[in-house]
This record gives structure tokens, C-alpha cells and sequence, in this order.
């Protein structure tokens, strides 16, 4: 019994990494994810973007200057790290590995290019993409969001045929078309995965 105990807490946890086109829902979608799966966690990334109103320094980003992301790169503290439509976004090492390293479940919730850096370092790492049920939709859906102006919405739209591109190269794809429907399977893809570990 007491072998058993110590046999999962030596179980490194999970990791997840989630990524889609901007205003595709992944956050919508992650939030509902996590109200409902308290025991997963989410990665906070560190960005240079500057905040949205509302987004909150060490909840929803670490908001750094370019600076301070440049000494974290110099020092080897990302794990992954990417520009990504004028700014820089990277997840913390030290980060992820403790956190699995405790057993714990993680979620990043990155662009294409960190995810595919990720998949090297980590194979195990699974990796889901978040498709739009179309282009039109997800163009509403960004612009719906009222947060960024039209150089920077063109400049995500322009990311997202990108990353779509990329998508066959993850190991789920989940279409976002009704939001309980995808969160449904999404909930269901990581739960499969859980079971085999
Ligand atoms: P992302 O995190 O991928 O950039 P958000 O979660 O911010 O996207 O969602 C972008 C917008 O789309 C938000 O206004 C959100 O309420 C809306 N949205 C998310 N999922 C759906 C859905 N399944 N159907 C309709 N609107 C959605
Ligand atoms: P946003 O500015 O909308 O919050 O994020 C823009 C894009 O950057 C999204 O696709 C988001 O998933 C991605 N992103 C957020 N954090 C990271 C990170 O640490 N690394 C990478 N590679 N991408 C990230």
C-alpha cells in the first residue's frame, strides 16, 4: 500500500499544450476547462504584449518589458519561447518542471511554434489545436472580442492561416463550433490521456 502511494507520487504529471488561431476561444474554453478540472493547471507565460484591460499582471501573463525577456532568453529560462505578431512570449522552465515534477497536471496554453519547440523537448507533451468551424467565424469572433485594433487584427488573422497550416502536426484537433460540444471533447481527450499514465 505504502509502495503504491509512493509509486504515483513519483508519477511526473502531465503536459498539455493548447493552442488555436487568435479568438478561436481557447481562453473561453480554458476557462471553462479548469472551473470544472480544478486538479489541472494553467502555465503563466511571460509576454512583452502590454495588458488588455481587465488581464491582470501574475494571473493572466507576467507582463515584462523587452528588456527583462531578453536577459531571461540570454539566461536560458525558457523552455520555449516565440515572437508572435510584434511581441515576445515565453514559458518559464523551472515552471513546468517543477510543476510536474510534483506530480501535477499542466496546461500551456502557447502558439504553434512554442508548441512544436515543446513537442521536441518533451515528446510525451500532447499536443491539441483549436480550429474554428471558418475563417468568417473566426474573424467575427476576434473582432467581437473589441480588444485589438484593425493592424493588429489583421496581423492575428494573418498568424492564423499560419497556424492552421500547422495543425495536422498536433495530436488532437477540436473544432470550437458550440462551445459545451468542444469543451465536451476536449474535456474527454484529456481525460483519455490521464487514464493511460
Ligand atoms: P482566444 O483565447 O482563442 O483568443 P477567446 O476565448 O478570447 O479566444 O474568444 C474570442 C471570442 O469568441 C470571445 O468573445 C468569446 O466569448 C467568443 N467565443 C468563444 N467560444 C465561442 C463559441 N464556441 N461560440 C461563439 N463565440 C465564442
Ligand atoms: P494573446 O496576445 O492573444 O494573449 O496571445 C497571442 C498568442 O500567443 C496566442 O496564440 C497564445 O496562445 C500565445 N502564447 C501565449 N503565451 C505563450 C508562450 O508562453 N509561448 C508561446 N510560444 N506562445 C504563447
Amino acid at each position: 500500500m505504502e509502495k503504491d502511494v509512493k509509486k504515483q507520487q513519483n508519477n511526473p504529471g502531465k503536459l498539455f499544450v493548447i493552442s488555436g488561431s487568435s479568438g478561436v476561444g481557447k481562453g473561453t474554453l480554458l476557462k471553462e476547462l479548469l472551473n470544472r478540472n480544478p486538479d489541472l493547471k494553467l502555465s503563466i507565460s511571460a509576454t512583452t504584449r502590454h495588458p488588455r484591460p481587465g488581464e491582470i499582471d501574475g494571473v493572466n501573463y507576467f507582463f515584462i518589458s523587452k528588456d527583462e525577456f531578453e536577459k531571461s532568453v540570454q539566461n536560458g529560462e525558457f523552455l520555449e519561447w516565440t515572437e508572435f505578431n510584434g511581441n515576445c512570449y515565453g514559458t518559464k522552465e523551472y515552471y513546468v518542471k517543477k510543476t510536474l515534477g510534483k506530480g501535477e497536471n499542466l496546461i500551456l496554453e502557447i502558439e504553434t511554434r512554442g508548441a512544436l519547440q515543446i513537442k521536441k523537448k518533451i515528446p510525451e507533451a500532447v499536443l491539441i489545436f483549436v480550429l474554428p468551424p471558418s475563417i468568417e467565424e473566426l474573424e467575427h469572433r476576434l473582432r467581437g472580442r473589441n480588444t485589438e485594433d484593425e493592424t493588429t487584427i489583421q496581423g492575428r488573422l494573418h498568424e492564423a492561416y499560419r497556424e492552421i497550416e500547422c495543425s495536422s502536426q498536433y495530436d488532437f484537433r477540436v473544432v470550437n463550433d458550440d462551445l459545451n460540444r468542444a469543451l465536451v471533447e476536449l474535456e474527454k481527450i484529456i481525460n483519455q490521456e490521464l487514464a493511460k499514465s
